[in-house]
């Protein structure tokens, strides 16, 4: 799966009272009852509310019970009994913790092998999880989302991991209707309007990868794949995939080569789903993406194409890694993730140069939640949902930058080699992190097991300080302020250093809290982070530091912006003051790469918690200072031989002039973009025309509330759509009343409305009135919004570094947290991160406001 955010589900009033399963695997279904083929058939009308079915499940009992297990959530069972030959042994079923589900016998059931049937019917979810009803354009179409634990949600199933099984999935349907499941259609009939749609038998999965698509879907081929590929639309949008069409074979011939081996699947489809809570999903031969992804102009600007081609490649790398071998337990999902995303930025760079995936630094997106006291590390117990979805984001980042580190230790080759013979052991089979280690030590020349645990299986990452006497010491990094307890890590540094005029470098690995390193003793500076691939940060002295920066040359620009970052790292955790952050800002700010231009923009953009009413306009006067140099150069119109880095420059340069230097030209431009977007939303990109669109949000005293609303009802691209709601950011009560309503009401899909709130209150210092529409609004933005929204509103809804927007939040969610499985934890996070934000403030702000005056007098 890709997260467009960070993911968690809700379980309503989970009670964790313990069934009659042994207590630490409460959780999980007996190993003593084995699956192994299971037969679904159901009928779906995507114009009604219910659906109805059967299935066959194929056990081997291996120790006699009177108790089948299995899961199931929201359906309502009819008839489930077991069969072997002749014998019918009826099931009386119960419901326990953790949706499984007990078929107790009156008799004794002998180790054998039966049948396994279950009658049943249930609603179709309308929040996008499970098997779900989705409206687009008047007509009803039916999806599923079944990662992690929803299969259970449209038929009854051995719904983990483990369980590896083929399906044969059979669909009743309206005859009208087009049908996709993950394999070619073996056999159609039709009877009184009625089609029976049936399935050719999968290879060996897990429950999770099953998936459905009903509804009148176009279709468009994907030309020179090596199994028949469609990209499927609601009606009369196909013409519109040709750009992920013609890129998608390309993309798979680039992931068999590197896994070397074939696709391993009988066919493979794509389908743009108009209400679609993720980024994309890796089903088996059907992924299903958010259609924004997929529905696109022919040939999108550079930068407009990334994404799609970035998630197409996630998922496609899914099909080996995650489909083909998969995670034992959800406890490893974070390695199928982490991985996908690692593999897709590999194609990238492979094939798209020019999108620079190179110089991205995947781990600077983990450390701000990875440094939270309160975070948890990637591997630990997985019981429920809630707790695959805990953290989920931070792991797909942390997760592939260790894989970055490793790679670039072990060496690519030997790296695929490991890669190539993990693959080959555990094929349509099962298998765990630890496996995957094992297998790169054989091809390493040092201990990789013990080096992931020290990331892995503790949370957090290193400070790494260079002391003048060549002594290097470690400590768990940490905001100014925050408690953490002490580890050590097993870091791996690869340093440059200048000693007596002259510039060397050396590998090491610190493994433990200090050791000496004679030969850094007295160095000009130290830089031990080569290429940006570490995954710590670390400290120097100012005089080394200031060394550096004379040389600032002798770093290519990850290192550049590595740099950059790090220091205000170490200003955060008040390892150093703001001057020397701001040295180090200064020596990079008009560097001519606009990869470093974004990388300075993003770290002032970082320093906007300490922006207030109050040196609001002082702050712009500085941004103005700063930023208009590159303003003037890039302008707000693209050219055509622009780099995506200068566009997405020119994109970030305009959006903080335009919110923070609002001077007359500015306006004057916004004005004209804004409205040359709503005459023709193709004449300006999406960055440019979502940052216009909010200057006059903000700034105009038009009504744009009323335009925007009806522009995005006029139109129903999804890419439209985003661009309109991330601008509905106002500032006028009134119009914040009407955006928040307008999230309530038809016009905006359940999977989208938590973007529309989001913005709908971006523009509020104090959030009072949020609060009160959110008391009288929560029961329906709840039973609107997909489950796992719903746990995340602390932290989409809540975040902030004001100490009155904490207390109404506190008062809001201490009567709800703890009835939504998930939100407890999520509001946790908030409040841990409110409170590091206001302690920094606490610290920073004084020193911020004097440095404002200084750096904009002279
Ligand atoms: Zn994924």
């Amino acid at each position: 799966m890709k997260l467009k955010h960070l993911r968690l589900w809700l379980m309503l009033s989970m009670t964790i009272s313990v069934n009659s399963y042994a207590k630490e695997t409460a959780y999980r279904l007996s190993t003593l009852i084995k699956p192994s083929y299971q037969q679904i058939t159901l009928k779906v009308d995507p114009d009604s509310p219910s659906f109805s079915g059967e299935t066959t499940i194929t056990i081997d009992v291996t120790k006699a019970t009177d108790i089948i297990g299995f899961y199931q959530k929201d359906l309502n069972i009819q008839q489930a009994y077991l069969m072997n030959g002749d014998i019918r042994i009826p099931l009386t079923v119960s419901s326990h913790d953790y949706d499984i589900q007990h078929g107790k016998a009156t008799q004794n059931i002998a180790a054998n092998r039966y049948t396994l049937h279950i009658v049943f019917d249930g609603n179709f979810n309308t929040t996008s999880d499970g098997m779900y009803l989705s409206k687009f354009e008047g007509l009803n179409y039916v999806f599923t989302q079944f990662e992690d634990m929803y299969a259970r949600r449209a038929f009854p199933s051995f719904d983990e991991p483990g369980f590896k099984i083929p399906y044969q999935v059979t669909v009743m349907s309206p005859e009208k209707h087009t049908v996709l499941s993950n394999t070619l259609v073996n056999k159609r009939t039709v009877k009184d309007g009625w089609q029976t749609v049936e399935f050719n038998k999968t290879k060996p999965m897990p429950s999770y990868l099953v998936a459905l698509a009903v509804g009148e879907l176009d279709a468009y081929d994907i030309p020179n794949l090596s199994v028949p590929g469609k990209i499927y639309t609601p009606k009369g949008q196909a013409h519109r995939t040709k750009f992920a069409a013609k890129h998608t074979a390309r993309i798979l011939q680039n992931l068999e080569s590197y896994f070397g081996s074939a696709y391993p699947y009988q066919k493979l489809d794509f389908v743009a789903v108009p209400n679609f809570t993720f980024g994309a999903m890796e089903n088996v031969g059907l992924v299903t993406y958010r259609s924004s992804l997929l529905l696109l102009d022919d040939e999108p600007r550079l930068a407009e194409q990334s994404s799609t081609l970035n998630v197409i490649a996630h998922e496609l790398a899914h099909m080996w890694y995650g489909n083909l071998v998969t995670m034992a337990w959800w406890d490893d999902l974070w390695l199928n993730e982490a991985f996908a995303s690692w593999m897709a930025s590999k194609v990238m760079m492979d094939l798209y140069p020019e999108q620079n995936f190179k110089g991205r630094l995947v781990q600077e997106g983990a450390f701000g939640a990875d440094a939270s006291p309160t975070v948890k590390p990637v591997k630990k117990v997985v019981r429920s949902q809630s707790d695959v979805m805990d953290g989920l984001g931070l792991n797909y980042s942390k997760g592939e930058s260790i894989l970055q580190l490793i790679e670039s230790m072990v060496g690519e080759k030997a790296f695929q080699k490991g890669i190539q013979t993990y693959m080959k052991n555990n094929a349509f089979s099962n298998a765990q992190a630890d496996d995957l280690w094992k297998v790169l030590s054989t091809v390493a020349d040092f201990d990789v097991p013990t080096m992931m645990k020290t990331y892995l299986e503790q949370p957090s990452y290193p400070l790494v300080e260079f002391a003048a006497n060549g002594e290097i010491s470690q400590s768990r990094y940490h905001v100014k302020g925050a408690e953490v307890e002490e580890q050590t890590w097993i870091v791996p540094l690869a340093i440059s250093y200048k000693k007596n005029g002259k510039v060397s470098r050396t590998n090491l690995f610190l493994n433990t809290a200090k050791k000496t390193v004679i030969e850094l003793a007295e160095a000009d500076w130290i830089f031990p982070n080569e290429n940006a691939m570490g995954y710590m940060r670390w400290k120097v002295s100012t005089e080394q530091l200031a060394a550096l920066l004379e040389d600032i040359s002798v770093l290519n620009v990850r290192e550049k912006k590595s740099l950059l970052y790090n220091t205000e790292a170490l200003f955060s955790a008040g390892e150093i003051d703001l001057g020397e952050m701001m040295m180090v800002m200064d020596a990079l700010v008009y560097d001519s790469n606009p990869m470093i231009g974004r990388a300075v923009v993003s770290t002032m953009s970082d320093f906007l918690y300490l922006v207030d009413k109050e040196n609001e306009a002082i702050f712009g006067r500085f941004i103005a200072k700063k930023l208009t140099p590159w303003f003037e150069r890039l302008g707000v119109e693209d050219k055509p031989d622009d780099s995506t880095d200068t566009s997405r420059l020119r994109g970030s340069v305009y959006g903080m002039l335009s919110r923070y230097a609002n001077t007359p030209k500015v306006e004057k431009v916004s004005a004209q973009l804004a409205n040359q977007y709503l005459a023709d939303p193709s004449n300006v990109p999406r960055s440019i025309a979502t940052r216009a669109l909010r200057n006059m949000a903000r700034f105009s005293d038009q009504d744009w509330f009323t335009k925007l609303r009806d522009f995005y009802v006029a139109n129903t691209d999804a890419n439209i759509r985003g661009t309109i709601s991330r601008a509905m950011i106002f500032t006028d009560e009134q119009q914040i009343t009407k955006a928040l309503d307008f999230a309530l009401s038809d016009h905006v899909s359940p999977a989208n409305a938590m973007i529309n709130v989001y913005a709908a209150i971006s523009g509020l210092d104090d959030q009072t009135i949020f609060y009160i529409w959110l008391d009288k609004n929560f029961d329906a933005l709840s039973k609107k919004m997909p489950a796992y929204h719903i746990a995340r509103m602390p932290e989409y809804f809540s975040s902030s570094c004001d100490a009155d927007n904490i207390m109404l939040a506190e008062k809001f969610y201490a009567g709800k947290k703890q009835n939504f499985e998930g939100m407890a934890r999520s509001y946790d996070i908030a409040i841990d991160s409110a409170k590091q934000c206001l302690s920094l403030k606490d610290n920073n702000q004084a020193n911020f406001n004097r440095y404002l005056k200084a750096a904009t007098n002279n």
